[in-house]
């Protein structure tokens, strides 16, 4: 069995085949801190949206998820989970999903490491998910302050916000380098997309709008702890465009479909905003990547699988689609799914 974080096996049970993907939103804004928009509207555009679950993620501000009216009127699929953006010093700010209370966000005068370690301690305490959001946001975090920190392994690797540079800025490799780095580093680290959305009312963008970043969970419940408890095993993919129906990680295998149907439905969303590029080569490009960000193999089509070979220190895999944009601009939009460790028990 592959061993993602804390030694657990992907969901191989009989019950899995039960299991279904849920969509949900991990970092969202509302006017308790500096959203555009009241709680209740927030949560009825992501459930008009078809989202399963969102984290009201305020800045040090939590949201009682009973004090919020859901609308659930002609679907049941749909929750909140307790969430706070812990924001500290040096722009460095935590999500603490599913957390039990307030989360202080600490001295924020502390050197970069320090101020992180405090956060991901304090969510822990209050029996959270710690995620590290947008490392690349103002200042930045770079690898070497993230691999110091224990008890992490969470990243977001996408963020809808137009200010925090998935994709690099000077001084900064992209999300997607660091988090290879932190990988090939040896540790475990899954990665999430999601919206920090701030702006509800006008949509293009410069504004951070939902519906950009997002996770797709495989669980066969729907609830806070079960969604939190899936995502630690590693059962669920992160998105910024693509769906997926199938990832499988055997001993001999990590196999990954797309959801051909879903997807093109997707794409036709008005609120995404890809990685755009001056070079680029339209259509499906499937890439299982491993030590060192190093591509082992790559499929341009709707499906694909890798041979585990069990020498690798981890192989995870990204999807994508290459779309023209005007002025001979290309647009890349993701589906990235978590590392599985064939090497380490
Ligand atoms: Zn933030
Ligand atoms: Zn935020």
């Amino acid at each position: 069995m592959l061993s993602p974080i804390n030694g657990q096996g992907r969901t191989k049970n009989k019950a899995a085949s039960f299991a279904r993907w849920y969509k949900g939103n991990t970092h969202t804004h509302t006017l308790a801190s500096d959203g555009n928009a009241p709680a209740s509207y927030v949560v009825k555009w992501y459930y008009n949206q078809g989202y399963n679950f969102i984290a009201l993620t305020d800045h040090n501000k939590i949201i009682n998820p009973d004090t919020v009216k859901l609308p659930g009127k002609l679907r049941k699929d749909f929750i909140l989970i307790r969430g706070e953006e812990v924001s500290g010093g040096k722009s460095i700010h935590t999500t603490g999903l599913n957390v039990t209370g307030y989360v202080d966000p600490g001295d924020k005068t502390l050197a970069n490491a320090a101020i992180l370690q405090n956060h991901v301690d304090s969510v822990l305490t209050h029996s959270g998910l710690p995620i590290l959001n947008h490392p690349n946001f103002s200042k930045g975090i770079h690898a070497s302050n993230i691999s110091t920190t224990s008890k992490l392994h969470m990243l977001e690797l996408f963020n809808g916000h137009p200010g925090v540079y998935n994709w690099g800025k000077e001084g900064h490799a992209p999300v997607e380098v660091k988090w290879d780095s932190l990988l090939t580093q040896g540790h475990r680290f899954f990665a999430v997309a999601s919206d920090d959305a701030h702006h509800y009312d006008q949509f293009y963008p410069e504004k951070a709008n939902p519906g950009r970043g997002w996770v797709m969970v495989k669980s066969t419940v729907l609830s806070p702890d079960s969604i939190v408890a899936a995502m630690v095993r590693g059962d669920f993919y992160a998105s910024n465009g693509i769906i997926l129906k199938t990832v499988e990680a055997n001993q001999n295998n990590l196999t990954v479909e797309i959801d051909l149907v879903a997807t093109k439905e997707q794409l036709k969303s008005p609120y995404l905003t890809g990685n755009i590029t001056t070079e680029g080569k339209s259509g499906f490009l499937i890439e299982f990547i491993g030590s060192g960000g190093k591509v082992l193999k790559k499929t341009e089509g709707t499906s694909a699988s890798y041979a585990v070979n069990g020498s690798e220190q981890y192989i995870r895999c990204r999807v994508s689609y290459c779309r023209k944009r005007a002025e001979n601009k290309f647009e890349y939009l993701y589906a990235w799914t978590q590392p599985v460790f064939p090497g380490q028990k």
